[in-house]
């Protein structure tokens, strides 16, 4: 729209005549007087329909809440007695001269003003095209596209690059359950969408990258989810020739000049952030993401710890080894023989290191098995035969064996971190089109039935319910 003044610059435009368009937020009718809040994508402004101007008052009288209008007017201060220091333009408003009518809206099923929290989830996300109208929900995407451009920037100029990596990937034992896609070219094989890029990072560094990083969509396929969702973001990076210290040392500056610039009005509770094991944690605090703060009812406290010396393998219900965090990670250099020799497996300790926020895991990375012996030596441990190893690995194996740095990295749970930031309670509150705890997308209907035809192609027939 030409010349279309945003409503968050009309204080500096008294006097003057400007377009406006936006959502029909409220709408008073005294009569005489019409009164319609505009609110678009910067703020609201008080519109003003005199009988005088006969045409934009009419049509001021027919328009209702959520309707799309522009409106031509005039800026003029309000009278003394009408001024509202609590809104961004409480000292002005606009007089119509002209009203048109963009797009007209039946009245919304759920309600777009407020901050939503007595509208049930479902409805919430059933109609996320008419929730995110709310201002609660245009401030929490707002901080979460400043929180990633300022990681990009921050990166960027620490000398890392954005690489994008598949979403059409194998499906490999890394812990979780895999989202798989059934192949139609070659019927019977199926791609999987990734856990992490875990592997392809990795791979980077075998491939001569030093500094990657990528804001990454990643899919687990889990049951019991609560606050978890399907897919979710994460901010994930990797490093060449590094040890545990420069990975941390990155990480906590990123954080803390994040938080500094983004969400000035938080207090870091200790600097540099406090170190635990993973053995005091738990004696201490019962959990390895320990919430240290010393006031818990100040909404705009951060304490960050981390939590480092993780044992490497546990056991599995069936009673075999597993990998507690990362079958990738190296342990620590000390016991690295008692590894390769498959000794002591209780008490190998990995590098892996993870960032907690007021008793959240915001982040979790290690250094990384740089050779095929270490990679084998955990999957030896776990009782995968070679054959299996080889199977489902074999291009990790193999990629190792052509020379690559130590590297490292770590992954953020970026929805997590801009919640706590955002001051919200759930992930799906600074996620756009969020789906509920079973995964379910209420708003696209989404799982849904194929076409039969779809699935003949595939090579798919379901089993008859
Ligand atoms: N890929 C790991 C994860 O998603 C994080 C890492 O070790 O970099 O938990």
């Amino acid at each position: 729209m030409k010349n279309r003044t945003p409503t968050k610059d009309l204080k500096e435009q008294v006097g003057g005549e400007v377009t406006v368009a936006g959502f029909v937020d409220v709408r008073r009718d005294h009569g005489k007087l019409i009164f319609i809040d505009l609110r678009d994508e910067s703020g609201k402004v008080q519109i003003i329909a005199l009988p005088g101007r006969k045409e934009a008052h009419e049509l001021a009288g027919a328009i209702r809440p959520e309707w799309v209008i522009s409106v031509t007017g005039k800026v003029n201060k309000r009278p003394e007695k009408l001024i509202n220091k609590n809104e961004p333009n409480g000292e002005v408003e606009l007089e119509a001269l002209s009203i048109a009518v963009i797009n007209k809206a039946e009245t919304p099923p759920i309600e777009v003003r407020g901050d939503g929290h007595d509208i049930g989830e479902e409805s919430r996300l059933k109609y996320r095209y008419l929730d995110l109208r709310r201002p609660r929900m245009q401030q929490n995407l707002r901080l979460r596209h400043k929180i990633i451009k300022f990681i990009r920037d921050y990166l960027d100029r620490e000398g890392f690059i954005e690489i994008e990596t598949p979403e059409l990937t194998k499906s490999t034992p890394e812990g979780a359950r895999d989202f798989i896609v059934p192949s139609r070219r070659e019927q019977g094989l199926f791609y999987a969408l990734p856990q992490s890029p875990q592997q392809y990072k990795q791979l980077l560094m075998v491939a001569g990258f030093e500094k990657y990083f990528q804001i990454a969509r990643c899919f687990r396929d889990e049951d019991t989810r609560g606050d978890r969702q399907p897919e979710f973001t994460q901010l994930d990076l990797e490093m060449a020739y590094v040890e545990r210290e420069d990975v941390m040392d990155l990480n906590e500056k990123l954080l803390i000049e994040l938080v500094q610039e983004i969400a000035p009005h938080k207090k870091i509770q200790e600097l540099p952030f406090p170190r635990i094991s993973y053995k005091e944690a738990m004696s201490t605090y019962k959990t390895d993401r320990p919430d240290l703060r010393t006031d818990k009812n100040d909404p705009n406290l951060l304490a960050f710890c981390w939590v480092i010396d993780f044992p490497f393998f546990e056991k599995a219900d069936d009673g075999s080894w597993t990998f507690t965090h990362n079958p990738f990670s190296s342990p620590k250099p000390e016991h690295k023989e008692w590894l390769l020799k498959g000794e002591r497996i209780p008490e190998i300790l990995t590098t892996q290191y993870d960032v907690a926020l007021n008793g959240s895991e915001i982040g979790g990375g290690s250094i990384r098995g740089s050779n095929p012996e270490t990679i084998e030596a955990v999957f030896k441990v776990m009782g995968y035969p070679m054959e299996d190893i080889k199977k489902n690995f074999g291009h990790m194996l193999e990629a190792y064996r052509y020379g690559a740095p130590e590297h490292g990295g770590i992954a953020w749970g970026l929805d997590r971190f801009v919640t706590i930031l955002a001051n919200e309670s759930s992930i799906r509150e600074v996620i756009a089109f969020a789906k509920t705890g079973e995964g379910r997308d209420l708003m696209m209907n989404a799982p849904a039935e194929v076409k039969p035809t779809q699935l003949k192609e595939l090579g798919i027939r379901l089993n008859q319910k």
